[in-house]
């Protein structure tokens, strides 16, 4: 009977683990549905598509590195509970409260400002990590079937992301231009990153060709708001946040398109004053897209 009784308890584990993986999945049809027509995430091709087994990928920052938007991200990743998994641009960023720096400032009685000057030491607190990313948009050449589209390129600085090559080489083009030539900013160039083996076995190649961008005329033009709700949502999986993102998404347009529109609109201005504590000299706050090379 014990054994009957323990059977069934295992059985009802794995029911509601199995029930968990749909919930999952159906939050991440849903959340998909909510997504369409937001711009997306670059990621690596899933398939290799290179030479043996490497995957391949042509890209063009649209923006100067130094631009990229800075933006705090909060991740668990359990991957016997993936139900228990998340990836999510901190809701302070946009003006909400956040549950996960609320917990750390609390912990360790700081400020989230606090938190964000030494986030190296917090950023494997509690059961989640909070990193600081910065967000790029880019040409991803190789979209749409070949039509290429723009993209949020979004990596960490670990070994297993392309950035830090991508970095270095913009620095060395930086430092040590060639003889008697203007430093080369990274929009100047296409990279074509190539992705060797996969996991925690991955390492990249980085390849540049210098030249003119040339479907300039295929941007719209592209704001910090777009870039940073775009990004959030990009990596959304909850309907409700989702839904929480479009809104306050809708209501930083309304403010700018009015103009001073701040007082009545207490989100978007809370998100405008986000985005321009995390502005850059080269980051306007409204700019066309491929236009800022010369910054
Ligand atoms: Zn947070």
């Amino acid at each position: 009977m014990d054994f009957l009784l323990d059977q069934d308890d295992a059985n009802d584990d794995f029911m509601y683990s199995v029930q968990r993986d749909m919930d999952r999945e159906a939050k991440k049809t849903e959340a998909k549905k909510l997504r369409e027509g937001s711009i997306r995430e670059f990621r690596m091709p899933k398939e290799p598509n290179g030479y043996n087994g490497t995957r391949v990928a042509t890209i063009r920052f649209l923006i100067p590195f130094d631009a990229g938007l800075k933006l705090i991200r909060h991740k668990r990743y359990s991957a016997t509970n993936k139900a228990n998994s998340f990836t999510l641009v901190c809701p302070a960023e946009f003006g909400f409260d956040c549950q996960y720096c609320a917990q750390i400032c609390k912990r360790h009685k700081i400020t989230r400002d606090e938190m964000i000057e030494n986030l190296s030491r917090y950023a494997k607190d509690e059961d989640f990590e909070t990193r600081l990313f910065y967000v790029w948009p880019i040409w991803y050449y190789e979209a749409n079937k070949g039509e290429g589209d723009v993209f949020l390129f979004a990596w960490d600085v670990n070994p297993f992301t392309p950035i830090k090559q991508i970095h270095n080489k913009n620095t060395k083009l930086f430092i040590f231009p060639p003889k008697g030539k203007q430093p080369v900013p990274i929009t100047d160039y296409d990279i074509e990153l190539t992705q060797f083996g996969e996991g925690t076995k991955k390492s990249w190649g980085v390849d540049i060709t210098l030249g003119e961008f040339a479907h300039t005329d295929k941007l719209k033009p592209m704001t910090k708001a777009d870039v940073k709700f775009g990004y959030a949502i990009a990596v959304c999986y909850d309907d409700e946040w989702l839904k929480t993102l479009q809104e306050a998404r809708k209501q930083a347009v309304a403010a700018q398109q009015n103009g001073n529109a701040r007082k009545k609109q207490p989100v978007a201005a809370q998100a405008t004053d986000v985005a321009d504590e995390n502005s850059d000299e080269n980051f306007d706050d409204n700019f066309e897209v491929g236009d800022l090379v010369d910054e």
